[in-house]
């Protein structure tokens, strides 16, 4: 998620964003960091280097994590009433069986070193439960692994390749621990940035490179990930109501350019795993 190039007049920014900047906003200022930046588990260079492979700073435990998600999943619930829809109607049969799949790709090792995941010492926490909103085109991954889908996001994803586009990125967003970067950056910057946008770009990009790879491995379409964001991205060019996703994915040239660049790496990747050719985990 990050702040709108394009937020239109009259068009709902995201509530799930605005949960998120609570959580942070109330992590920072519970004072429950000041004991410093947590560098990760290992040491080595490599080891503090993130999915981005750029050195990554994170202010949260992983328990820390844990525990925010948790916490804003049980308010953001609790708000919500009677607007979860209940585990087996249709709607949240179709957002756990895709969620499933991606969650059993997170957990592929050869894949998790191809896109060089920091997931060895975390626990997540894998829910996700959908929210009567038609209004609402949005998805929210917590730290953690707690999931928020509104129904309209299913209306606007036109398939299941590309409601996997959107979960897989969402999913991304925490597997990365942009939330956790975040907070460590409102150490450096102040507690205010984190109020002012959820998600920078260079986080964005690393979650729709991550996000491709991990819905391609969950046997979903990649190309679809272009589709539907340049779909998106006219969207966000013609007159009307925009689709709230966009308010936190402006999606441009440029991030369209990318996407497309790594679908090929992402399939080729894919067809060596499902060959055998990609070496196990060494142990
Ligand atoms: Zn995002």
């Amino acid at each position: 998620m990050v702040e709108s190039a394009r937020r239109a007049p009259g068009v709902t920014v995201g509530r799930g964003t605005w949960v998120l900047r609570a959580v942070l906003c109330w992590a920072g200022l519970a004072g429950g960091f000041a004991v410093g930046v947590w560098e990760g588990p290992a040491r080595g260079q490599e080891d503090r280097k993130g999915p981005g492979r750029r050195p990554q700073r994170l202010a949260l435990t992983p328990e820390q994590e844990l525990e925010l998600g948790r916490q804003a999943y049980r308010k953001a619930l609790q708000e919500a009433g009677r607007e979860v829809l209940p585990p087996d109607s249709p709607e949240a049969k179709r957002v756990r069986r895709i969620t499933d799949r991606i969650i059993k790709a997170a957990q592929i090792e050869p894949l998790q070193r191809e896109i060089n995941l920091r997931v060895k010492d975390y626990r997540f926490e894998w829910e996700v439960n959908v929210l009567r909103d038609d209004r609402r085109a949005n998805a929210l991954c917590l730290p953690g692994g707690k999931m928020l889908v509104y129904t309209g996001i299913l209306q606007v994803a036109r398939s299941d390749d590309q409601l996997a586009t959107v979960l897989s990125h969402e999913m991304a967003h925490a597997l990365a621990h942009h939330a956790s970067e975040r907070v460590a950056r409102g150490k450096a910057d102040g507690v205010a940035v984190l109020r002012n946008k959820a998600y920078d770009r260079q986080q964005e990009a690393e979650a729709d490179h991550i996000g491709v790879f991990l819905m391609t491995f969950a046997g979903y379409d990649p190309g679809e990930a272009v589709h539907f964001w340049e779909r998106m991205g006219q969207a966000g060019r013609d007159k009307g109501r925009l689709p709230e996703i966009l308010s936190d994915h402006p999606s441009d040239a440029q991030r369209i350019r990318a996407l497309a660049k790594w679908v090929p790496a992402a399939r080729a990747g894919k067809k060596a795993y499902d060959k055998g050719r990609i070496a196990p985990a060494r142990r």
